[in-house]
């Protein structure tokens, strides 16, 4: 049973609005109309390119509670940033015909923050909480029976003044993204009646997601151009987002065009440091650094070489350099391939 501070009173439970976000699934299609970022965001499972099993899964979890006017499982969902996690907790909320509140576990940090949240879900909402990896020890007790009973025990105050609550709350469904399976208890994981991994996506996939997206913001984009984009986007939409739109700023600024042609990508992505394979500065400083070495190097003795976080570089930077078979994970080290130090040499020499 979770303590929480007896200063507590039952309205003061209250929420940091700057990072907890309540966001009804229904406004995304306005959304859409107003602002470029979101613009992006598919609303059905049909928008949602790629990743075939996993929506096949979610379609009939998403039915069969329909069906029994349930709300949906907990679901957790896992898998390198910017593969769709949030995405498709919006999506999942749209189908569900229901809200998404939408918080991150950094933000809650005090039980009192946790408590805020659940009290606030109304009958069959989605709560997703974005890298749920992160939650405290103390809010991770308070979800376990909420989780499976819909229900908070609460020890308000201390020592022999202290009373036990009970609250019961409405039936919700917890969505929980992480990029760090390994790293979320046992009994957390268990709560979960659906766990889905979001894998990489492949270039055609890649590509639809481009054309869609360049539609959307009105570009005319040729057909080689596209493909040639979604191959240097290292199996991630976000990333494949973000290169379009780099892409197109130098296009209208420099080129004064809305076509995009191989050849202006080429030089956009030159003038961005933006290689062939999609990989930037630091993925090259990063290679860089082992090519200095014959035998496995320690993560954070690479953080340190190159005044990184390792853990932005175990997470961001190696899954995309060990998925291309540039690097090998040892457990000694990590270690570059003859792949990879072919690459940096000749690399070292263009840029
Ligand atoms: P994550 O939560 O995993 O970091 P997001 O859900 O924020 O990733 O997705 C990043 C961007 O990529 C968003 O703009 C999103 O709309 C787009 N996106 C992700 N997956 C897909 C997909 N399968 N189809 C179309 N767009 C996608």
């Amino acid at each position: 049973m979770a303590i929480i501070s007896s200063n507590i009173g039952d309205n003061d439970f209250s929420l940091r609005k700057k990072e907890l976000r309540l966001v009804d699934s229904k406004i995304i299609p306005e959304e859409k109309r107003n602002n470029n970022m979101n613009l992006a965001r598919p609303v059905t499972f049909q928008e949602f390119i790629g990743q075939e099993k996993l929506k096949s899964s979610l379609r009939i979890a998403i039915d069969a509670s329909i069906y029994r006017k349930e709300p949906l499982e907990h679901t957790l969902l896992y898998g390198q940033p910017g593969l769709g996690k949030t995405t498709l907790a919006f999506l999942i909320a749209n189908e569900m015909k229901t809200k998404c509140r939408i918080a991150t576990a950094p933000a809650i940090e005090r039980p009192r923050d946790i408590v805020g949240l659940l009290l606030g879900l109304k009958e069959g909402e989605v709560l997703f909480i974005d890298e749920i990896h992160r939650l405290n020890s103390l809010t991770e007790e308070l979800l376990y029976s909420a989780m499976e009973d819909f229900r908070l025990d609460l020890t308000m105050g201390a020592n022999r003044g202290a009373r036990c609550r009970t609250i019961n709350l409405p039936r919700f469904t917890l969505i929980g993204a992480t990029t760090k399976l390994a790293s979320i208890s046992a009994p957390l994981r268990d709560r979960f009646g659906l766990s889905q991994k979001i894998e990489f996506y492949t270039y055609d996939e890649l590509k639809q997601i481009i054309v869609n997206f360049s539609q959307l913001i009105n570009l005319n984009l040729e057909d080689e151009a596209s493909y040639y984009l979604a191959k240097i986007s290292r199996g991630t939409p976000r990333i494949a987002l973000r290169l379009l739109r780099r892409v197109r700023d130098y296009a209208q600024v420099v080129k004064k065009t809305n076509l995009i042609s191989l050849n202006s990508i080429k030089k956009a992505l030159k003038s961005y440091q933006i290689d062939e394979k999609g990989l930037d500065s630091l993925d090259r400083q990063y290679l860089s650094f082992l090519n200095q070495y014959n035998n496995p190097t320690g993560l954070d003795a690479i953080a340190a070489g190159l005044g990184d976080d390792s853990s932005m570089l175990e997470f961001v930077v190696e899954p995309y350099l060990i998925q291309i078979g540039f690097i090998v994970r040892t457990p000694r080290g990590r270690l570059l391939t003859g792949l990879g130090r072919k690459y940096i040499d000749s690399e070292n020499d263009n840029f």
